[in-house]
């Protein structure tokens, strides 16, 4: 029923799931195996091995859960921690919120510091409570790397600086999920307890993986932590991994090898040339936003996203038409504005297997469709800016240089 969605392509700018690279698709086109022969804890190994790198940790221990973010989410509190533990949480937008409300239903005692949707943490509440917090009650600190909802960017360095100052032992337990393969990540030097991500973002996957990293802390703290846990339990993975087979139940296959051309993609690519990928095409949005004469969502410079950009319009327009009408009539997919900012923000996702001739196509579009919704956009404008730009910056293929 392909037909039904016209000819060409979806431009799918959604920040996430996101668009998945052909050799990855090709990759996962194969037949069931038994993982209990020897070739899927081998192929299980190298995987183990090479996702700590996107991670930036040499000293962590990572594990695939057949699940989402929000399955990993689960799986960091309920490792760590106990029902009435005291968590500080950073309420910021949508997603940080649903971390939140997950960290209350599981019973813990949730000290949430909201901030505007826009803004980033507050980490001057962060540190005075740190300050006040002599008696060490304060068991973790809860904290989204890069907010989806509203495009932004915490400042985990900064975290770690105030928790090393105050000498506070609090756990770091960070949601990596639309910040890892995409944004500057380094769990050893932030000192982060457990990272996490799910492979439908920034690696390109199908959904279905949750990736979760614990640093020896945090494996430590697992040991006592009362949580109720079964399927996410690290202790029924570590105890397979010892035996060298690794599940202690069924991984999907196509996925385990879909992973390993996802991470083979971003190794040729280089960690760091994908990191300056994005801020290019991040910034190249930011231009065409401003060209456009709309406001960034993100309030600050320093918070700026470079995986996703939400995008405010004038209070005369409804955002949600702007993404049904992409929608329909130019086959492009951009993301609703989410709860307190719906209505107000589109958002264009930015991260994952992309480059820049896609990114002018979406920005040609929202200028198509800002027109449609009776915005006086002057049509090209964005894409002037933003090809201006990349014109400059974009290297050359390394394979064809
Ligand atoms: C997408 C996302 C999630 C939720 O992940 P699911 O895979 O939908 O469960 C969590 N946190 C952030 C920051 C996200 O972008």
């Amino acid at each position: 029923m392909d037909y039904v969605n016209g000819p060409g392509r979806n431009h799918l700018f959604v920040p996430g799931p996101v668009n998945i690279p052909d050799q990855v698709i090709r990759a996962m086109s194969r037949n069931n195996e038994d993982y209990r022969s020897p070739a899927v804890p081998a192929l299980t190994k190298t995987l183990l091995q090479d996702v700590k790198k996107i991670f930036n940790t040499t000293s962590g221990t990572p594990f695939l859960f057949p699940t989402t973010g929000t399955g990993a989410w689960e799986s960091a509190l309920t490792n760590t921690l106990s029902p009435g533990d005291r968590i500080v949480s950073f309420l910021i937008g949508q997603f940080s919120l649903l971390w939140i409300d997950q960290q209350q239903r599981l019973n813990f005692n949730v000290d949430v510091v909201e901030s505007e949707w826009g803004q980033g943490a507050n980490l001057d509440v962060l540190a005075a409570k740190l300050a006040d917090d002599k008696a060490h009650t304060i068991k973790a600190i809860c904290i989204v790397h890069n907010e989806t909802a509203t495009g932004v960017t915490n400042n985990l360095a900064t975290v770690r600086k105030i928790l090393d100052h105050y000498q506070h032992p609090a756990l770091l337990l960070v949601d990596g999920v639309s910040s890892i393969c995409a944004l500057d990540f380094r769990m050893d030097d932030w000192g982060v307890d457990v990272a996490l991500t799910g492979s439908q973002k920034a690696l390109s996957l199908p959904t279905g993986i949750g990736i979760v990293c614990a640093s020896p802390r945090a494996i430590e703290a697992s040991k006592s932590a009362k949580s109720v846990r079964v399927f996410f339990d690290w202790k029924d993975y570590l105890k397979f991994y010892k035996l060298g087979t690794y599940w202690p139940y069924t991984p999907s296959i196509q996925l385990l090898y879909g992973l390993r051309a996802a991470l083979d993609l971003l190794f040729e690519e280089g960690l760091d040339n994908v990191i300056i990928r994005h801020n290019r095409l991040a910034t190249a949005t930011r231009l065409a936003v401003e060209a456009w004469g709309l406001k960034n969502c993100t309030q600050k410079e320093e918070w700026h996203s470079d995986t996703v950009t939400a995008v405010v319009v004038p209070a005369y327009i409804d955002s949600s038409e702007i993404v049904r009408r992409a929608w329909k009539r130019y086959n492009l997919s951009l993301g609703l504005g989410l709860n307190k900012v719906a209505g107000k923000v589109f958002r264009i996702g930015h991260l994952g297997n992309l480059n820049e001739l896609q990114l002018l196509g979406c920005l040609g579009g929202v200028e198509m469709v800002l027109k449609d919704v009776g915005y006086p956009v002057k049509l090209g404008s964005g894409v002037a800016a933003a090809a201006a730009y990349l014109q400059n910056t974009t290297p050359l293929i390394p394979s064809r240089v």
